[in-house]
């Protein structure tokens, strides 16, 4: 893929690395630019780095009505070498893909979707914050762009891909564990449904499940499945539990829960990792006997921003809630996080082709 470059002109680009002052948050930054493709006429076309900014849309444009749109979420970090490194980007890539089929958006080669990061990256890599677990958070997206009122997928798109100079999700260790609202009232997919899709609007429809969840001391909702009796993600991470004996246990992937590359990431480090890690279907009801008799030790979520989050206790809608162990961050959570961030650091060298050098190009 040929990319064009059209570059914010010296004076106004950042010249030098970025040294921030107090911690920068996560994805509130943007850096200097930002990749573009347009898909008419059937191909890809006109790939090229353009200066972060505005677009121009027709208002008619399909994603602001039907909702057409997908996303991808990704890190890179930089190591002791000074340089920066791009983590399981092809995974990202495919699974855009795979989003992009359950929404009817035409697929992007994975190596082009991999090109354009590491271009924008190598073109803003001064933007690459100087802290301590400071890194790029990557957000690739694509978004129907034809003007057409008629409800059938777009002829037109465009990929972006932006950046997002991020400090550590957790500063000084772990927060405080978080509580989940077990909810019988919301669902965030259904068999058949667009669950298994990064598509933007299964997380307008998430919002007023998190409203409800705030006003239940909770930062999120642990969605069931639509007869209320199969446990399935942790809002917008997929959830996990812990036994007694160390084993991790993820809910079985089907069509209504989203393929986390860091849940398929800790499956793979298990021999590392010293435990069993499998998926099985996980029922409420034995999930939470199981809670109660001390069978299940430990909780959490699994995704990109947070890599883990610790779960201390759910609440149901009554109003009941259950701790987990002693309600705060067990050591096997912490462990995995420890292993999961030294890989993504390059302090410990993980499997084969997980972290890649972003390619400079002078
Ligand atoms: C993005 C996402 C996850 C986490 O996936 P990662 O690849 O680990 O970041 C889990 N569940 C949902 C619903 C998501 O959108």
């Amino acid at each position: 893929m040929e990319i064009s470059y059209r570059l914010k002109n010296a004076a106004e680009r950042r010249q030098q690395q970025f040294e921030p002052e107090g911690n920068v948050g996560f994805g509130k930054l943007r850096t200097d630019h930002m990749f573009v493709m347009d898909y008419r006429d059937g191909k890809w076309c006109d790939a090229r780095i353009v200066p972060y900014g505005p677009f121009e849309m027709a208002p008619g444009a399909m994603c602001l009505h039907y909702g057409q749109a997908i996303f991808e979420g990704a890190k890179a970090f930089m190591h002791e070498d000074g340089e920066i490194y791009s983590f399981r980007l092809d995974q990202n890539a495919k699974r855009m893909n795979s989003s992009a089929d359950i929404v009817c958006i035409p697929n992007i080669p994975e190596a082009w979707q991999v090109q354009a990061i590491e271009a924008l990256i190598d073109v803003d890599r001064l933007w690459f914050p100087k802290q301590q677990g400071a890194c790029l958070y990557i957000r690739p997206f694509m978004f129907a762009t034809e003007d057409r009122l008629s409800v059938s997928p777009s002829q037109a798109y465009t990929f972006c891909v932006m950046l997002s100079p991020s400090g550590a999700y957790y500063g000084a260790g772990f927060g405080e564990a978080i509580r989940l609202l077990i909810s019988k009232t919301f669902h965030r997919a259904v068999s058949g449904g667009t669950g298994a899709s990064k598509a933007a609007g299964n997380y307008a429809a998430s919002l007023r499940a998190g409203k409800a969840a705030a006003q239940f001391g909770a930062a999120q909702v642990l969605y069931l499945d639509a007869t209320n009796t199969q446990i399935e993600e942790a809002g917008a991470m997929n959830h996990f539990h812990i036994l007694k004996c160390g084993t991790v246990i993820i809910p079985t992937f089907t069509d209504t829960i989203l393929q986390s590359i860091t849940s398929r990431s800790i499956m793979e480090l298990a021999p590392l990792l010293g435990c069993e890690v499998r998926q099985e279907t996980v029922t409420l009801d034995k999930f939470i006997a199981d809670i109660e008799s001390g069978e299940i030790i430990e909780a959490g979520g699994f995704g990109t921003a947070a890599v883990v989050s610790p779960v201390g206790s759910y609440i149901f809608e009554d109003g009941h809630i259950i701790t987990i162990g002693d309600g705060k961050v067990g050591k096997h959570i912490q462990r995995i996080y420890q292993l999961y961030t030294d890989i993504q650091l390059g302090k410990v060298k993980g499997p084969e082709g997980w972290v890649r050098p972003v390619p400079r190009s002078c």
